[in-house]
């Protein structure tokens, strides 16, 4: 018998390669007190990706950010940004701006003033300023509101002329904390690709700290998912949610149903678990290498999973169960079941059609299937 496919597809800590890195963080620790808020932390952002940093409240991500802006020195470690060494180097001498999720715009100043000001500072000779200062409001669209002072704009424009005042000064990384918090739903929704095709405009290496695990998704091409101040996990979106490395990304990146149960058998590539939970054997085709005997944990997402009324055919990967609850959500129906263990399973499936004739009912004794490709085994 071969061993299972193994590794999840993220990147996890400790497999970042040593060079190659726009920004490199190498071993960064910072503590206040008796508090770790980073923790030998190491990780490379290449140059051009938006990165987010993604974690619960109190995880670490902003205090690491500032690390990155220089308004924080490091316990240990160091960071470098296109090879240079940023230890003692104070925030105004770094390539870098940072983006603050107030905006902190200067409200008696006009939009262009606002956004000339780094480079006033700068001494940047007038003409290049009004040039640069031109194409960057065109860039973000907001050529023709130059003149209005920050309370006549919108939440989206003003988040704009905070970008745009970011932007202007050409920094090699640009570091944003919660960039969209401010803004109402529907509105961040619009500003997450906008900020995207800025981004992608000017080619600036994005770092953003979220703990909106949706915005993280949508804007990133790498997200690293911090948890008590370390990186847990890195990789794109994709990755991430798709192969979870641990339960805890697992639970933080999307909903998932877990299993907990021992490996009973192994053929070419799958394991066969014996789960008292599901009251059947779990098969699955993806997980880590594990042996007979050892515990793991089969992790399935709400939308792979299928309800039916009839037993399905096969016998491994199926659980009886009762629908508890149904939510409605327009675009997809959200189901709560109880399996004849107790187990609690969360499902969801797409409204494809406008009238479901084979919709299930609260109280409906169903079965709750998966194929074997759909789950992952993890074994912390
Ligand atoms: P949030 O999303 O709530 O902003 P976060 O993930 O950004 O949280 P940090 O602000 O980095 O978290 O804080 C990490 C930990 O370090 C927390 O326990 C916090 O209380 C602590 N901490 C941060 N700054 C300081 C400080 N200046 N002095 C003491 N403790 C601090």
């Amino acid at each position: 018998m071969s061993p299972p496919r193994t590794a999840p597809a993220g990147d996890l800590p400790g497999n970042e390669p040593r060079c190659g890195h726009y920004v490199r963080i190498e071993g960064v620790t910072k503590t206040f007190g008796d508090v770790t808020a980073v923790d030998d932390v190491s990780l490379g952002i290449h140059r051009g990706e938006i990165f987010c940093l993604l974690g619960s409240s109190g995880c670490g991500k902003t205090t690491l950010l500032r690390i990155l802006a220089g308004f924080e020195t490091a316990t240990g470690g160091r960071v470098l940004i296109d090879g240079d060494d940023m230890t003692g180097i104070p925030p105004y001498e770094r390539p870098v701006n940072i983006m603050f999720q107030s905006y902190a715009l200067f409200p008696h100043m006009t939009v262009e003033k606002n956004v000339a000001f780094g480079l006033r500072q700068d001494r940047i000779a007038a003409r290049e300023t009004s040039r640069r200062v031109r194409d960057m409001l065109g860039l973000v669209r907001l050529g023709p509101l130059a003149r209005r002072r920050p309370h006549q704009l919108s939440g989206g424009q003003r988040q704009r002329v905070a970008l745009a005042r970011a932007l202007v000064k050409q920094p090699k990384l640009l570091l944003l904390d919660e960039p969209l918090a401010a803004l109402d739903r529907k509105l961040r929704e619009e500003m997450q690709f906008e900020l995207i095709t800025i981004q992608k405009e000017v080619g600036v290496t994005f770092v953003v700290v979220t703990h909106d695990q949706e915005e993280a998704m949508t804007l990133s091409d790498r997200i690293g998912v911090m948890d008590a101040g370390k990186i847990v996990q890195t990789g794109t979106p994709s990755a991430i949610y798709e192969s979870p490395g641990t339960r805890f990304v697992a639970g933080f990146v999307g909903s998932v149903n877990l299993f907990e149960g021992r490996v009973v058998a192994q053929d070419a590539g799958h394991l066969i678990i014996e789960c008292e939970g599901a009251g059947c054997p779990l098969y699955s085709d993806r997980g880590v290498r594990a042996a007979h005997g050892d515990r793991v944990w089969v992790a399935v997402r709400p939308e792979k999973l299928q309800i039916s009324r009839d037993a399905p055919s096969r016998e491994y990967n199926r659980i009886e169960s009762m629908i508890t609850e149904v939510a409605y959500r327009g675009n997809l129906t959200m189901y709560r079941l109880r399996a004849a263990s107790g187990a609690e399973l969360r499902v969801s499936r797409p409204n494809l059609a406008r009238a479901n004739a084979d919709r299930q009912d609260m109280g409906e004794r169903v079965y709750v299937s998966w194929h074997p490709s759909s789950s992952v085994v993890l074994t912390s």
